[in-house]
């Protein structure tokens, strides 16, 4: 059964945050701190199995077999890049398949994560939006990416970033001792996991998956989970405005916004919900967001198109814009995928436009093109893959991390 679809008889714990465990064990006559200890043992530990949660009864855990179970992702794929960059692609029923994206790089390890199957949005340069909208993933399947991700890292070997080099983790079914592992996983007590920085920006709208993705976005948050700062989960949106508002006051991660376009004309034709919420609303939000945000800046994506949004005068265009928001530029070199009908500005133009950017005082960085022989890099996957998988198990895929945010 794919993860995490509603409809099993059982329960997935990856579903549940704090209060969902709570409310679970409150069901079943036990006492709150009990889903501190499945937090540690699901998102800590990282087990899949209920059954090896040593420090519950027997008992507790034959109840807690009866009603629930740990139901990780069925993995299509997983490929590893020369660069160390690893996609997995992940079924999510109904002939749907989504990705994520490790990325190691020298001081961390970022996972790019998927939040819908297809999209509803339709950005013009966009493979997911081609595909049209499919449906959101539930809690476990976008907390079950970081979960899945982290265990395939630590059965590695896979060490922390910034961290020493250090045993593999034993997996359910290994090396447990006759009393049971201890509650810390390795990266524990090393204070980080092999995926120190989670990025909402594979497949689909975060935004217009609020509920579950705010879910989710707690469990990653939740010390007795995960424990990343706000500062390490980024969310891309491509301009939900009521929904950036709700998500300052709920749950303030860093913010990423894909803006594309430096007037409402060409951003209606690049990114159509621009129609209703126009720059002027958009930049209002990323403004008020910054009031709660945990970094000082948004971050603007801007992906390059050649002769389309990618000139000097766009370049000045977008400075005057944006000039009284604390913002950082990330340049996007668009990967092209079939019958999108753009091409990919020259790198010599790119350069061109991160020096008007850079010289009217913006951070602007270039985002790097990783894991290429593997379809890991923006916009390639679509082309690809989809062809691929269009032959074979008709499960359509898109650029994780990439084109999408
Ligand atoms: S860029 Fe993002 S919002 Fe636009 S169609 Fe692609 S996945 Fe959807």
């Amino acid at each position: 059964m794919p993860f995490g679809r509603p409809g099993g008889h059982l329960i997935n714990l990856l579903d549940l945050d704090a209060a969902g465990l709570a409310a679970l064990f409150a069901d079943m006559g036990e006492k709150p701190f009990r889903a501190k200890q499945a937090l540690h043992w699901v998102h800590q530990r990282l087990e899949g199995d209920v059954q090896a949660m040593t420090d519950l009864s027997r008992s507790l855990r034959e109840k807690l077999a009866a009603t629930a179970e740990i139901r990780g992702p069925a993995v299509v794929s997983d490929t590893t890049a020369a660069d160390g960059t690893r996609k997995w692609l992940l079924d999510v029923g109904g002939g749907n398949a989504v990705e994520m994206v490790y990325i190691p790089e020298d001081d961390r390890g970022t996972l790019c994560i998927s939040s819908q199957a297809g999209c509803a949005l339709d950005c013009a340069f966009c493979s997911t939006g081609k595909q049209g909208f499919n449906r959101n993933l539930t809690t476990a399947e976008i907390v079950g990416q970081l979960w899945h991700a982290n265990r395939a890292l630590l059965a590695d070997g896979v060490s922390a970033k910034g961290g020493p080099e250090r045993e593999p983790l034993a997996l359910e079914g290994e090396a447990h001792s006759a009393k049971g592992p201890p509650m810390t996983a390795p990266w524990v007590e090393q204070g980080r996991a092999p995926i120190t920085n989670v990025v909402l920006m594979g497949m689909g709208e975060p935004l217009a998956n609020y509920d579950y993705v705010v879910t989710a976005l707690g469990v990653f948050l939740d010390d007795n989970a995960y424990g990343l700062s706000r500062r390490r989960v980024t969310l891309s949106t491509s301009g939900l405005v009521p929904a950036m508002d709700r998500l300052r006051a709920d749950c303030p991660v860093a913010l990423a916004v894909s803006l594309h376009a430096g007037n409402d004309a060409l951003r209606d034709r690049l990114v159509p919900i621009n129609r209703k919420y126009p720059l002027a609303q958009l930049l209002a939000a990323s403004l008020r967001y910054l009031d709660r945000a945990p970094r000082d800046f948004v971050t603007f994506e801007y992906v390059m198109l050649d002769g389309v949004n990618d000139s000097d005068l766009h370049a000045h265009e977008l400075a005057r814009l944006v000039r009284d928001i604390p913002c950082k530029f990330n340049l996007i070199p668009w990967n092209p995928f079939p019958d999108a009908g753009f091409e990919t500005s020259p790198r010599s133009r790119i350069l061109a436009f991160q020096r008007v950017l850079a010289d009217a005082g913006f951070v602007t960085t270039i985002r790097k093109t990783r894991g290429e022989d593997i379809d890991a890099a923006c916009g390639q996957l679509a082309g690809r893959v989809q062809d691929r998988t269009k032959r074979h198990i008709r499960i359509h895929s898109a650029p994780a991390g990439t084109a999408a945010h």
